[in-house]
């Protein structure tokens, strides 16, 4: 959306100043290395910076804040530049802080089920020392291997487990901040119980690099799951898939940890353009889900649940067909088929994105109404709904009619936007479910928060960053 990159400067002494801050091997102005950091993943935005930093402690970058906040430098926090709403893009002659080096691993407890990391520890590797400590961090989304659990407070992040495990900002017990003045409000606490007033460290998840930067965070973990239990299954339509929700939750001792809603396009894409992918069902069903339980008992059953579950379902005229994955591998195979929809999705042209979520009982009917919408608006229009159904979370994308000039089509967001958001706010939804707002969604914001919102959200942001150099251009305008 955006058109190309300039590298704009600071003052001489200023960058000295910055420079030592940041310490031996803690910036850089080499353009190439700068480079993939000033771009948005899908090529929306392509943004501009006057110095990398690449501070490897909290307190170097408190010192690179405070620099920026005596001379009003605009500073952007990044993480692994996986964000989907041009929230980690710098601008102008701001500074650019990736928290890539911050890598340590602080401690971990597994009696109290609790770790603490530095932000720029990769989502996959938590996970990993998590897994070897005997412990699951549930957090999980396509992104995993290369975000940053800065970058995934920051924006709140969701994925596959939220049904069972909450989002983010459930999964955090305390939190390191440097603010916008470079003071450290150092709050690492492993406490569970805490009530001292505001909860302050809820303040900076998801508030994307607007209010400070995340600096260190103390998670929650659970116990590793011993016995899981997938399906792949085919169903009526997206009420039968809401049922069978509920029917699958009571009948095994509430173990579902996902829910994916797919429909059969986004199946075809992935099909077409994914090599190596097999569709696990003989005939093809209009929509479909994927289903997962987890225990971590390794007694719990979860397959025979499963399967009593389905028979019940097919009985009830719920599910027309189904297929239960009887080893790791073939569970693999059934999630490639929902982890590959976003990238086939590439392969057919341009697509209008939207990541909603209405009350989980709404899903029907928002689909229903958000496709007759679109497809009056525009015949030919393809829809590729997939997410998670279980959080009433869909990924409503819409692929280009075929032969459509893309530029042309993609030029019409805003157009479908209204669309289809306006039906999620009819039905007490919310325009961006998990991916945030950053540049992206700055205009549905201000049009679908109410007054008093956004001037609570205003208030927040002028006490806390009075000068507005904290990510400034994203989620609000002061
Ligand atoms: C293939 C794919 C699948 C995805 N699936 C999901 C999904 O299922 N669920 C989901 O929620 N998201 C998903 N995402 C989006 C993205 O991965 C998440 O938003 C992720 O949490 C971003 O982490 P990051 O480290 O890449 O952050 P970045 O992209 O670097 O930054 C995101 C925002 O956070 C700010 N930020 C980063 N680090 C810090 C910090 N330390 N302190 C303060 N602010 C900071 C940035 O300024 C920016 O505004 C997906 C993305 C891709 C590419």
């Amino acid at each position: 959306m955006d058109s190309a990159p300039q590298a704009p400067s600071l003052p001489p002494e200023i960058l000295t100043q910055l420079q030592q801050a940041a310490g031996p091997g803690g910036w850089t102005l080499d353009a190439h290395e700068i480079a993939p950091h000033l771009v948005e993943g899908r090529g929306l935005y392509h943004g501009t910076c006057a110095l990398m930093v690449k501070p490897a402690t909290t307190e170097a970058v408190a010192a690179i804040v405070r620099i920026c906040a005596r001379h009003r430098i605009p500073i952007v926090p990044q993480g692994g530049n996986t964000g989907l709403c041009g929230g980690g893009v710098p601008d102008g002659a701001s500074v650019l802080l990736t928290t890539s080096r911050m890598k340590q691993l602080r401690g971990i407890d597994p009696a109290t089920h609790t770790m603490t990391v530095e932000a720029g520890m990769v989502l996959a590797d938590v996970q990993r020392v998590a897994a070897e400590h005997g412990l699951l961090f549930p957090l999980s989304l396509g992104a995993e291997g290369s975000c940053q659990i800065g970058g995934n407070l920051s924006t709140n992040a969701g994925g596959i487990a939220v049904l069972r495990y909450g989002n983010a900002r459930d999964l955090v017990l305390g939190l390191e901040v440097v603010l916008p003045d470079g003071e450290i409000l150092g709050s690492l606490k492993s406490l569970r119980k805490d009530n001292t007033g505001y909860d302050l460290k809820q303040l900076f998840i998801g508030a994307e690099g607007t209010l400070g930067i995340i600096t260190a965070a103390v998670l929650k973990l659970f116990p590793l799951p011993r016995d899981q239990a997938t399906g792949f299954v085919a169903v009526r339509d997206p009420q039968a898939a809401i049922e069978l929700l509920g029917l699958a939750r009571q009948r095994s001792g509430d173990a579902v940890t996902s829910f994916e809603l797919i429909n059969r396009l986004t199946l075809e894409y992935v099909l077409r353009h994914m090599p190596g992918t097999v569709d696990p069902l003989a005939d093809p069903s209009a929509w479909y889900v994927l289903v997962e339980m987890s225990s971590s008992r390794a007694d719990a059953g979860l397959t025979t649940a499963l399967e009593d579950c389905l028979a019940d379902a097919i009985e009830r005229g719920l599910v027309t067909d189904a297929a239960i994955a009887q080893s790791e591998a073939q569970a693999r195979a059934m999630w490639r088929l929902r982890e590959e929809a976003p990238d086939a999705q590439k392969f057919e042209g341009g697509s209008i994105k939207h990541d909603v979520s209405v009350p989980v009982g709404k899903v029907p009917e928002f689909l229903a109404r958000a496709t007759n919408s679109v497809e009056a608006h525009l015949p030919g229009i393809r829809v590729t709904a997939f997410g998670h159904a279980g959080d009433g979370n869909i990924h409503y994308n819409l692929s280009q009619p075929k032969g459509a000039d893309r530029d042309a089509y993609i030029a019409r967001w805003a157009e479908f936007n209204r669309i289809v958001h306006d039906i999620v706010q009819d039905l007490g939804g919310s325009f961006s479910a998990e991916h945030g707002v950053g540049k992206l969604k700055i205009d549905e914001l201000v049009h679908y928060k109410s007054p008093v919102e956004l001037a609570t959200m205003r208030a927040i942001k002028r006490a806390l960053d009075p000068d507005n150099i904290m990510n400034p251009g994203k989620v609000i305008i002061p």
